[in-house]
């Protein structure tokens, strides 16, 4: 569907919604996400969990937000992680002068671009102010770090991390000191970070707060082709956009590094890592892509990056940024703290700073993503039917029990289900108010995918159907009665992904 349409739900179930909407001068850029937004989120974040640290055998950290100013001087944010600021010279309107040249061009503006470039063009342009009309003035670097301050007196510097790696770097010494690890090893962490955006839009897609779920792998660059997992993943084909033909082409791992589109094995077995992610969530492949940055578009430390998008609305949105990073990281914090941060591996004589490939990936993007293709629009004569297709993995709740009456004991035969489902480890929703299609209705539109439903068929001891429940499938809309004893192994098979509803007998 269109993001105007994921937005209208998530306003109408409370899935997200600005925070402190009350009142009218809260600052844009934060959300707070609502009870089934936030079952979803935390359920997106256990699944990355699932798939990406533990099977794929990470370690996990989870660090402070507030870090000292000493980490930013040496990550280079405090010099560069700066927007261009423009801002109207009569009603002080903030603009980001890149987004502004861009929506006017359609076309990319590089990161590194100077102020006096975007001057030029503004002046080339003839843009103004979008609200009333007058000039803007002269393109600023703005710091989008958000700074607190640390102790009693005040003069302590502190910033809420913008990004969600530095912790990683940090720990790596002690990770490594630990003796639990040997190269390569990745850590992954999930957590808040700030960016104090001079233009923030498209709810979660540009906000102030955020969250980001990180890989960092640490590797010997030497052996990047050594990786033991390789034949789980070498025939299967990444969607990769070139810069050679601006064309998505369908590459094999295998053909990515033996054409030299990758650096290694390593990359190419994480990307299709990230990639299977995205699909596990029924974000269609063919609306994926990871795109090849030029080097100007890169860090300026980064020998490879990848950026992982998803089409929404016909344009390409950023979900993850994968970075082969070198050793810049460990090396600078080495040489601002005076740490020695070099390792030393087993059976090789020299000390080297280990290099690292990272998958940032942002959780608000990969949520809106993530509802905007699986949220879907029947029209059946007057009634429109919402269903979002969410995978058992990510969806709010596993099913949802109803009674089909309040009264004649069905309510307690449902509310009993309801309990033995919960104490199964089931997530369960029970509702008995209004008509049951409403009810369906209601489900469907959160992504949840069963409801059984408790009807006089179930309480009728002289009935075929005596002890039995119909079970909803939201997909298909199909019903099959299903033996309540029968319930609790259904739905462990549902949610372990070892059997689905069209398994089930009639
Ligand atoms: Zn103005």
């Amino acid at each position: 569907m269109a993001f105007a349409d994921v937005q209208n739900l998530a306003l109408r179930r409370g899935i997200y919604f600005p925070t402190a909407e009350i009142y009218a001068d809260a600052p844009a850029g934060f959300f707070e996400y609502g009870p089934e937004g936030t079952r979803i989120k935390q359920r997106l974040i256990r699944f990355w969990r699932k798939t990406l640290v533990e099977n794929e055998g990470l370690l996990e950290i989870d660090g402070s937000i507030v870090l000292p100013e000493p980490v930013f001087r040496a990550s280079g944010h405090l010099e560069n992680f700066a927007d261009p600021l423009v801002t109207c010279t009569k009603c002080h309107t903030p603009y980001r002068a890149d987004k502004l040249i861009e929506e006017m061009l359609k076309e990319e503006i590089p990161e590194g671009a100077s102020m006096e470039f975007f001057d030029s063009k503004i002046a080339e342009l003839k843009l103004v102010c979008t609200k009333c009309k007058s000039p803007l003035g002269k393109t600023q670097r703005f710091n989008m770090m958000m700074k607190t301050h640390v102790g009693t007196t005040g003069t302590i510097p502190g910033y809420l991390k913008p990004e969600s790696c530095q912790n990683i770097f940090l720990d790596f010494s002690r990770i490594w000191k630990s003796g639990r690890v040997t190269l390569p090893f990745g850590i992954a962490q999930v957590g808040k970070t700030f960016r104090n955006e001079i233009a923030p839009r498209q709810a979660l897609l540009r906000a102030r707060e955020l969250e980001q779920m990180d890989v960092e792998v640490f590797f010997n660059p030497a052996k990047i082709n050594e990786i033991d997992r390789w034949e789980e993943v070498k025939d299967y084909a990444l969607r990769l956009y070139l810069l050679r033909d601006k064309e998505i082409h369908s590459i094999s791992c295998e053909e990515a590094v033996e054409q030299g589109i990758v650096s290694g094995k390593l990359i190419a077995y994480y990307l299709a890592r990230t990639q299977q992610f995205a699909e596990k969530l029924n974000i269609p492949l063919e609306s994926m892509r990871f795109r090849e940055l030029e080097a100007e578009a890169r860090a300026f430390y980064a020998k490879e990056t990848w950026d992982f998008e998803v089409l929404l609305d016909d344009t390409w949105l950023e979900l993850a940024a994968c970075n082969y990073r070198s050793d810049h990281d460990l090396k600078t914090h080495a040489e601002v703290s005076k740490t020695d941060l070099q390792v030393k591996e087993e059976g090789v004589t020299e000390k080297f700073y280990p290099h690292i490939f990272e998958i940032s990936m942002g959780v608000g993007r990969t949520f809106t993503a993530m509802l905007n293709a699986t949220l879907k629009k029947e029209v059946r004569g007057q009634e429109e039917r919402w269903n979002l297709d969410l995978p058992v993995s990510v969806a709010p709740y596993h099913v949802g029990v109803f009674p089909l009456m309040k009264k004649d004991g069905l309510y307690e035969k449902a509310f009993e289900i309801f309990q033995q489902l919960q104490n199964a480890n089931a997530s369960a929703l029970f509702d008995e108010k209004g008509s049951i299609g409403k009810r369906y209705a209601r489900i469907d539109e959160i992504g949840v995918p069963y409801a059984i439903t408790v009807d006089y068929e179930t309480m009728d001891e002289n009935h075929e159907n005596y002890n039995t429940i119909t079970l909803r499938d939201r997909n298909s809309m199909q019903q099959k009665r299903v033996s309540i004893e029968d319930l609790e192994e259904v739905f462990w098979n549902f949610s372990t992904g070892k059997r689905s509803f069209e398994d089930l007998e009639e």
